[in-house]
């Protein structure tokens, strides 16, 4: 059973140049275990064929070699010996790999460090189960999508930091004086990391505490202190008062690599709880925050949101006729097709299931009913091949609301989703408000 998908069907590549013996025989494992994380593994023997296509691959993909494979080209080259420099040498330089090791090659310094110095994204020794693997590579598109901004809320006037590499690292640099409203500007702003200098520190003691002890601060929000000078007495007292960090200030490069490491850590941490693993959308925890974001957007430029909830119709037959497996693909399916009517500042979650959040920005009352029967209809044109020459379609029903009719995140959601509940039982296939 198959349907007819597009080319891409996958969101990212990995290119694996591997050993015959475990890796190459694990292959169809590894292939389904990267399925399900939304990527596929397109394996190589040679190095010819490898290079080659890293030149047409992605920016996004990742490029694996397995040291191993020496072992497979000795075989193949056997007027000469290979070594590691005929391998690594003929790596494209504008590229990263990811490098898999025995743990005794692991374990030499040296070929460490030549690892390093052709252009080693990261290294992971065998033996591994395909499942780990796979998970590992997974982390690393995550950490490497980084497409939200970084937040740093800064008080204080002694330290500067160096507003070019923060762009650089697409990071914003909120300054707020006051330390009175500093806790209600971290609720506003949702920062990463607020850094506060120690000479403002000595005005406002209980600043940590008061930000942290809000039910719905963030978990992962990181406070520093930023040292100006030698203080033992006033670290001590800033830890004990809920400082996470006490940084000190040697120059304003320093401190703001420092900063941007740190920032790159949590942005990868929340990356990995905020999407969903199959699909690479946002799961319900990455859309609720984004969306209040977005509410708090659009009450600054008086603009109007809507929020929509899709479901698929009958999906429970869908998985009891054709099988689970089928119904994945379905749901799939419909993550990228709605992936297509993503626009700037627009969000698109999986939500569960076969339920997808999509919040639309400057939403048009008019022109949004009408784009939603458009993607209701265009999907209904899907042709889903569920055996050879037999075609089947099917259908999402969808309900929305609008902000500011609707105002917090909570109540356009419940709202949508009443409104997705008429369109059940008014007979699917339709979108209401
Ligand atoms: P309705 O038209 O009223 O939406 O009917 P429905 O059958 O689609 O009902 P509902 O939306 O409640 O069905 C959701 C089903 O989706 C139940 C669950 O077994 C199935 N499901 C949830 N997550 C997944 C998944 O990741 N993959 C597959 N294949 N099925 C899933
Ligand atoms: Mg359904
Ligand atoms: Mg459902």
């Amino acid at each position: 059973m198959t349907s007819s998908l597009p080319v891409s069907f996958y969101k990212n590549n990995v290119f694996m140049l591997a050993e015959r013996f475990f890796i190459q025989d694990e292959s169809t494992t590894l292939k389904l275990h990267a399925h399900k994380y939304n990527f596929d593994i397109i394996f190589f023997s040679q190095i010819d064929p490898f290079i080659k296509a890293i030149a047409s691959a992605n920016d996004d993909d990742l490029f694996v070699v397995d040291l191993d494979v020496l072992h497979d080209l000795h075989a193949v080259k056997d007027k000469r010996n290979m070594f590691l420099q005929d391998l690594l040498k003929p790596l494209p330089d504008n590229r990263q790999y990811v490098y898999l090791e025995t743990a005794k090659q692991g374990s030499r310094y040296l070929l460490q460090k030549m690892l390093l110095d052709t252009n080693c994204m990261a290294y992971a020794e065998k033996p591994f189960s395909s499942e780990d693997l796979v998970d590992n590579l997974f982390n690393l598109f995550a950490q490497r999508k980084r497409d939200d901004q970084g937040k740093i809320l800064f008080h204080g006037t002694s330290v500067w930091l160096d507003e070019s590499m923060l762009v650089e690292h697409n990071i914003s640099l909120i300054r707020h004086d006051d330390y009175q409203t500093l806790h209600t500007q971290v609720k506003f702003s949702l920062p990463d990391v607020v850094v506060i200098d120690s000479e403002s520190y000595k005005n406002a003691e209980s600043i940590a505490e008061i930000i942290q002890k809000n039910i719905a601060a963030d978990p992962s929000l990181e406070i520093v202190m930023l040292q100006t000078s030698n203080d033992n007495a006033l670290s001590e007292r800033g830890v004990k008062a809920g400082f996470d960090v006490v940084m000190m200030h040697q120059t304003n490069q320093i401190t703001t690599a420092q900063l941007i490491n740190r920032i790159n850590k949590i942005r990868t941490n929340k990356n990995l709880i905020s999407r969903d693993r199959a699909t690479g959308l946002l799961n319900k925890v990455g859309y609720k925050k984004r969306a209040q974001e977005r509410i708090y957007e659009a009450d600054k430029a008086k603009t109007a949101l809507a929020v929509v909830i899709f479901d698929i119709d009958k999906f429970k037959t869908i998985n009891d006729t054709w099988g689970h497996h089928f119904g994945d693909v379905v749901i799939k399916r419909l993550s990228m097709y709605l992936g297509q009517f993503l626009e700037d500042k627009y969000l698109l979650s999986r939500f569960g299931g076969e339920e997808f959040v999509m919040l639309f920005w400057n939403a048009d009352h008019d022109a949004v009913m009408r784009s939603l029967n458009d993607i209701r209809e265009g999907f209904n044109q899907i042709e889903f091949e569920i055996a050879p020459g037999e075609i089947k379609r099917f259908s999402i029903s969808g309900g929305v609301a609008f902000y500011p009719k609707h105002k917090t995140e909570n109540a356009l959601f419940l709202h949508a989703d009443e409104a997705l509940y008429r369109a059940k039982t008014g007979g699917r296939n339709q979108i209401c408000e």
